[in-house]
């Protein structure tokens, strides 16, 4: 029911904060090498307001407690991740508002905000970017659950796996967008700091749902 999902959302944001403080120092290394050494202060910052934004919110739609995740990303995070993870955020949560949050309309918001990265950051696979994380994840969720008939956990625990390959991906090849293109050549060998990110979020999900 709808308390249900409003705690499982609650759960999600602090764990997703939680790990991203962990992970602040090594996410900042990452965009030290290729970058401009902010993304893990901007990851743990904007997931941590988040997290105490929508920790209080007692009668709101998971929908919209969702959504509340995304502006506040937006409104806390600048850069390029503010926008493309708060924005595709904020817009894939309309894909909870009618049914809430079930199996199948994960599958939804998942598709949306996969979309949504894509159109606003305008990256293709192989771009050196958290696209090339979040393709095949979503890609192996939707399939997991619609082809394979397999529970969510179990769903959403390949897509973890497929998110780590992806994220092993971007090691070998060059950045075609955001900071880390700038380089060019030089950002070969240098895994992407917001495919990294992505795939730490997907863990941290998988362990809420878990629980
Ligand atoms: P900034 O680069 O503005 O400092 P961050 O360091 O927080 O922002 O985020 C960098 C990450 O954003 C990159 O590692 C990459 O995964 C992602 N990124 C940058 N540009 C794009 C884009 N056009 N499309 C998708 N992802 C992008
Ligand atoms: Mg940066
Ligand atoms: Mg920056």
């Amino acid at each position: 029911d709808a308390d249900t999902q409003r705690e499982a959302v609650r759960a999600a944001a602090e764990n997703v904060a939680d790990r991203l403080e962990d992970e602040k120092e090594y996410l900042t290394d990452l965009d030290s090498a290729i970058g401009d050494a902010d993304h893990g202060a901007n990851m743990s910052r904007g997931f941590r307001a988040a997290a105490d934004a929508v920790a209080d919110a007692d009668d709101a739609e998971p929908s919209d407690l969702v959504k509340q995740v995304g502006t506040t990303l937006i409104s806390e995070v600048g850069g390029a991740s503010g926008p493309l993870y708060g924005g595709s955020i904020m817009s894939a949560s309309q894909t909870f508002a009618e049914d809430g949050i079930t199996a199948e309309t994960s599958v939804d918001f998942a598709e949306a905000y996969l979309d949504k990265v894509k159109d606003r950051g305008d990256a293709r696979i192989g771009a050196k970017t958290m696209v090339d994380a979040l393709t095949p994840a979503v890609h192996t969720y939707k399939k997991s659950i619609e082809q394979d008939d397999l529970p969510p956990l179990e769903a959403l625990g390949k897509a973890v796996d497929a998110a780590e390959r992806g994220v092993e991906f971007t090691v070998p090849i060059r950045a075609e967008k955001g900071r880390a293109s700038y380089l060019g050549w030089r950002s070969v060998g240098h895994q992407d700091p917001g495919a990294t990110s992505t795939l730490y979020i997907m863990e941290e999900l998988l362990a809420t749902a878990e629980e």
